[in-house]
């Protein structure tokens, strides 16, 4: 896979992070996007990362704007970057039950987890089509198959990510372009830490194989997804949740 390159956002965040460094060493040009505000941070991540003799590059956007991914897509056009794979992974929580959730969170959690994918997609997807190949894998999550006390706006936004890429694995499926998405479990990442560690230890006896899932468990689906092995999924969700939402 020497040739090819991939644009991950949320790619200092846990999941992303992990996802990153896993196609870095499956031989990808990896970028990592991250929030403009967070240039200091994502710097020292990459040096990190580097010490591990792994090299990532940067570059920033806010996702939750389609004029922000505009403007990144443009940067990175111009470097002479193109990406052959690309993995939605920025997200946001605002928990809060219907009756106390203000528009402001409802549309924070909307843009950033659902519309992003629009905003990011939709500036790469065309020429992975043209050149013939190429991977979109979105993060959803089981709270989207499933629902969530208290996540109306995280599950609505979630549940979308499905219907996105079931319509567009259909547009790009005779193109070479696969289109699927990933539907964690809880994994263990700071999104995951911010939950108080009662309910956390209640989640983990709920799940049969026994423990959180690690971000590493998200990234070799990735992997594979990525791989000449799956070229014939499309318009997929795959669950990697440990056995604590079974459906088909
Ligand atoms: P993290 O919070 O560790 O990572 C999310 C990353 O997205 C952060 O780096 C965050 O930056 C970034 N981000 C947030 N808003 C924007 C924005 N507007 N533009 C660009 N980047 C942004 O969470 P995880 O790694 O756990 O989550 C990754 C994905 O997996 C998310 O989509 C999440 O919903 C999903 N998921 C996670 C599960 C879990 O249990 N952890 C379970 C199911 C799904 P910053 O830190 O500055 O906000």
């Amino acid at each position: 896979m020497a040739s090819k390159t991939a644009l991950v956002t949320g790619g200092i965040g846990g999941i992303g992070s992990a996802t990153c460094q896993q196609l870095a060493k499956d031989g990808m040009q990896v970028y990592a996007l991250h929030l403009p505000a967070e240039a200091a941070q994502a710097e020292q991540w990459c040096e990190q990362i580097r010490q591990q003799g792994l090299v990532v590059n940067i570059v920033a956007a806010d996702v939750s704007s389609d004029a922000s991914c505009v403007t990144m897509a443009a940067d990175l056009r111009e470097q002479g970057v193109s990406p052959d794979v690309l993995v939605n992974c920025a997200g946001i929580t605002r928990d809060k039950t219907l009756k106390n959730l203000p528009p402001e969170l409802w549309e924070a959690v909307i843009n950033t987890n659902l519309s992003s994918i629009y905003h990011v997609t939709r500036q790469f997807s065309a020429t992975m089509a043209n050149r013939g190949w190429g991977r979109i894998i979105s993060i959803s999550s089981v709270n989207g198959q499933r629902g969530m006390f208290g996540q109306t706006n995280y599950c609505a936004a979630k549940a979308g990510i499905h219907g996105f890429t079931m319509a567009l694995a259909q547009e790009l499926a005779a193109k070479g372009v696969t289109v699927n998405s990933i539907s964690p479990g809880y994994i263990d990442t700071a999104m995951t830490q911010a939950i108080p560690e009662v309910i956390r230890n209640q989640i983990t006896a709920s799940i049969p194989i026994g423990r959180m899932g690690k971000p590493q468990d998200i990234a070799s689906t990735i992997s594979f997804l990525c791989s000449e092995g799956a070229s014939y999924i499309t318009g997929a969700n795959i669950p990697v949740n440990g056995g604590y939402f079974m459906s088909f």
